[in-house]
């Protein structure tokens, strides 16, 4: 295994995935009630077509793409929209979303007839069916779909990667999907392949996750563009750069897309999305979360409908031990600590992580270590630039690169010092935006 692709820096984490790798993915009964921000896509959120008081129907349209990098949000279940107001949101302060009282009628959502053969449509009929069905990245960053399958002018793509990597420890959606929905796969990868016009297409896969390879593996082997590549087990291999280089040695430059050197990259929950919504125009109103933790009495990964209330998921798991925890929406590397249980799964949201705190002395003096430059993936000075964010220096906190980072925490993570680098680069980041438009 040592001979297996990898990038430069990063680290080795615990897994913990055995919590529920073996789970198979379970259908969680309906909510009483959903609330559905209108902020889950990169670009600019849809503008809200329903009032309240209105009856929707499961897979109707709530709210309509506001410019060309935006999506569109489906009603998630059949009932009553009670409310447009601001939500509590699992990735920031309040959001503005819909509230839908459920009714309890489980039908599915109306779909348009089947397309058998995909590669008769053109690929701007792929990008249409794919906005209408509000496809953005399930990976967590929530990219529209439609917007990576249309590459830049005059890029020429050679490879469309499915990342199957899942780097972030417990979280194992996407190894139960490639499990379990390995023909859907190969069709979302066919049509993305259609739609860019890359001539190979390459599966992905942590050589931790032996089943899903030999799975998925089986389905392809007699496809001639396409491949199942293994990589190394490293975190974080599953970012997009990272990635990349592993398969490739191409490195994307900073500030540039995965297009710019041939590549366009979909996460396994989007690629099945995309042909579910291609081949069959259903639009996305579910996606399967992992929901764990070493004192989670249930774990497992249940598919649920987008706007399901945290609270409602952690009960289907067993509900939550007694005495302090912490619950992250996401990963422990990369998610985001929860101030309440209101908040609702959304297209972003691969697992509920409920962890006991760990008290650790944080923020001493740097010692020089060094360990931080050493893992950083994106070869950033972590330690410089956790310094020029605390101390507001911002243009040599830009001159660092600090735009580059992908807020992966590995410096963090190994730092002796337990300074808060990530959360410091990040807080560095946002005034470096909002300086930025102040100018
Ligand atoms: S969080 Fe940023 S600075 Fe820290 S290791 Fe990751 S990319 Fe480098
Ligand atoms: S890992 Fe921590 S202590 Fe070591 S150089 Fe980086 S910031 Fe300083």
């Amino acid at each position: 295994m040592s001979r297996l692709p990898t990038f430069k820096g990063g680290i080795h984490l615990p897994e913990y995935k055995e919590l529920t790798e073996r789970e198979k993915i379970k259908k969680l009964p309906l909510p009483p009630r959903v609330v559905i921000p209108l902020n889950q896509n990169v670009g600019s959120p849809p503008r809200p077509v329903v009032e309240v008081g209105r009856p929707v129907k499961a897979g109707e349209v709530i709210a309509e793409p506001e410019g060309p990098v935006s999506s569109t949000l489906h009603a998630s279940v059949s009932g009553v929209v009670t409310a447009l107001d601001l939500f509590p949101y699992p990735a920031g302060p309040d959001s503005l979303a819909i509230e839908i009282e459920t009714d309890q009628n489980d039908s599915s959502p109306e779909l348009i007839p089947s397309i058998s053969d995909p590669s008769r449509l053109s690929p701007d009929e792929i990008r249409r069916k794919v906005l209408e069905a509000g496809v953005v990245g399930l990976g967590g960053a929530g990219f529209p779909a439609q917007v990576k399958l249309d590459p830049p002018e005059g890029s020429r793509i050679e490879y469309a990667v499915i990342n199957g990597v899942e780097c972030e420890p417990f979280l194992t959606v996407d190894n139960r999907l490639m499990l379990e929905e390995t023909g859907k796969l190969l069709a979302g990868l066919r049509i993305i392949m259609r739609a860019t016009g890359a001539r190979e297409g390459i599966i992905a896969i942590e050589a931790n996750k032996m089943d899903a390879f030999y799975k998925v593996q089986a389905v392809v082997h007699k496809e001639k563009d396409i491949r199942v590549r293994l990589l190394k087990v490293k975190y974080p291999q599953g970012a997009e750069k990272q990635l990349i280089y592993s398969l490739f040695h191409r490195e994307v430059p900073a500030g540039g897309l995965p297009s710019s050197v041939g590549c366009v990259v979909q996460n396994v929950g989007t690629a099945i999305a995309i042909a579910e919504a291609v081949l069959s125009g259903r639009p996305l109103i579910d996606r399967v979360v992992t929901v764990t933790g070493p004192e989670i009495k249930d774990p497992g990964n249940f598919r649920v409908r987008i706007g399901t209330p945290f609270q409602y998921l952690l009960e289907a798991a067993g509900g939550l031990p007694d005495g302090e925890i912490k619950i992250i929406s996401g990963g422990p590397m990369m998610g985001i600590a929860q101030a309440t249980l209101n908040a609702p799964v959304i297209k972003g949201t691969s697992g509920l992580l409920v962890m006991r705190p760990v008290s650790r002395e944080r923020n001493l003096p740097c010692i020089r270590c060094g360990e931080c430059l050493r893992v950083c993936p994106i070869g950033l000075i972590p330690s410089d630039l956790g310094t020029m964010a605390d101390k507001e220096r911002w243009d040599d906190f830009e001159g660092l690169g600090a735009e580059n980072c992908i807020e992966c925490g590995c410096c963090a993570y190994v730092c002796a010092a337990g300074r808060d680098l990530v959360q410091l680069i990040k807080l560095g980041k946002a005034a470096l935006a909002s300086r930025k438009v102040q100018k």
